[in-house]
């Protein structure tokens, strides 16, 4: 199963449609991923900036219909840990701190490890495609909506709506976010956890960046996008954490940035003597094959954004 490059995303922002979109630099390179027996394939892609609204996004992604079946088949346990998440502090501390008897929706809620550690005072509702997911989520004192539609019907019934970690993986992603905003009753909160694509550490390869090396990840968020959003429906953003997304061991992290320097050298500088000295020792010589940058999840890259309902609005 291949991506393509679907038609609202020829020449078009899939956020905004607008045609005003710029390649940023670099070719993203082929790849497979597995999900139980069957094979999903990322065809080389290449991504755009939208001038107009921000979103940053890929071009070849996989058609609706693989989507599901890759969600109904990925193992969602990969993501099951009852620590939490550098990017998911604040959303808790935030939680923490509703009156009882808040209600508050997990858009993409998995098996509703994060709700699963919140406040018992507040009311917890979740929806999630993957159905194992959901029912384990079931299991733990949140309530699933199943349906999208029936969800889209709860209008004005939230005080508060999560996408953790759910924005990269949506094809119209703006949609999507305007229907979350109707969600919300007045002096809600939307709160939005994602990778950032302004951060400094995908600004010299961005498509081979680990976080578009998914096939899952379509988008990243910028502060103009956030911006941009805001101005549209009517929402204040209350807050902006930049963070890494992952608690990484400091002797980690210390070979992650080494990596870095190492590949960006060599990627900027393919003549300089240092990668001429870097191929006449032991070890590091090996890096003179990498041809896409290492991993680098250490990064300060992700933003976790709260957009704030007024007291009295009209959404758009
Ligand atoms: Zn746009």
């Amino acid at each position: 199963m291949k991506t393509r490059i679907p038609s609202e995303r020829k020449g078009r922002c899939p956020g905004c449609s607008s045609q005003e979109i710029r390649c940023l630099p670099g070719i993203g390179k082929p790849f497979d991923f597995r999900a139980h027996s069957l094979v999903f394939s990322q065809k080389e892609y290449r991504i755009f900036r939208c001038c107009s609204c921000g979103l940053v996004f890929k071009d070849s992604i996989l058609s609706e219909e693989f989507f599901e079946l890759l969600y109904e088949n990925v193992d969602f346990s990969n993501w099951s840990t009852y620590r939490l998440y550098p990017t998911e502090k604040p959303v808790l501390q935030y939680l923490n701190s509703l009156p009882r008897q808040s209600k508050v929706l997990d858009f993409g809620c998995s098996s509703g490890r994060l709700l699963e550690q919140a406040n018992p005072r507040i009311e917890k509702w979740g929806f999630e495609v993957n159905k194992s997911a959901a029912n384990e989520a079931s299991t733990k004192g949140i309530q699933i909506v199943w349906d999208l539609v029936d969800l889209k019907s709860m209008q004005q019934t939230f005080n508060a709506v999560l996408l953790m970690d759910v924005f990269e993986h949506l094809a119209n992603p703006t949609a999507l976010l305007k229907d979350m905003s109707g969600l919300l009753k007045p002096g809600g909160m939307l709160v939005i956890s994602t990778g950032n694509a302004d951060c400094r550490a995908c600004q010299t390869d961005i498509p081979n960046f680990w976080y578009f090396r998914s096939i899952q990840h379509l988008c990243m968020i910028t502060k103009q996008y956030a911006e941009t959003f805001a101005n549209q429906t009517n929402l204040k953003i209350s807050g902006w954490h930049e963070s890494c997304h992952y608690d990484i061991a400091f002797s980690n992290r210390i070979a992650q940035h080494l990596r870095q320097i190492i590949y960006r050298v060599r990627y900027l500088h393919p003549q300089s003597t240092f990668g001429f000295v870097l191929d006449r020792l032991p070890i590091l010589r090996k890096t003179g094959i990498w041809k896409i940058p290492p991993p680098y999840n250490a990064s300060r890259d992700h933003a976790v954004v709260f957009f704030e309902k007024p007291m009295s609005c009209c959404l758009e």
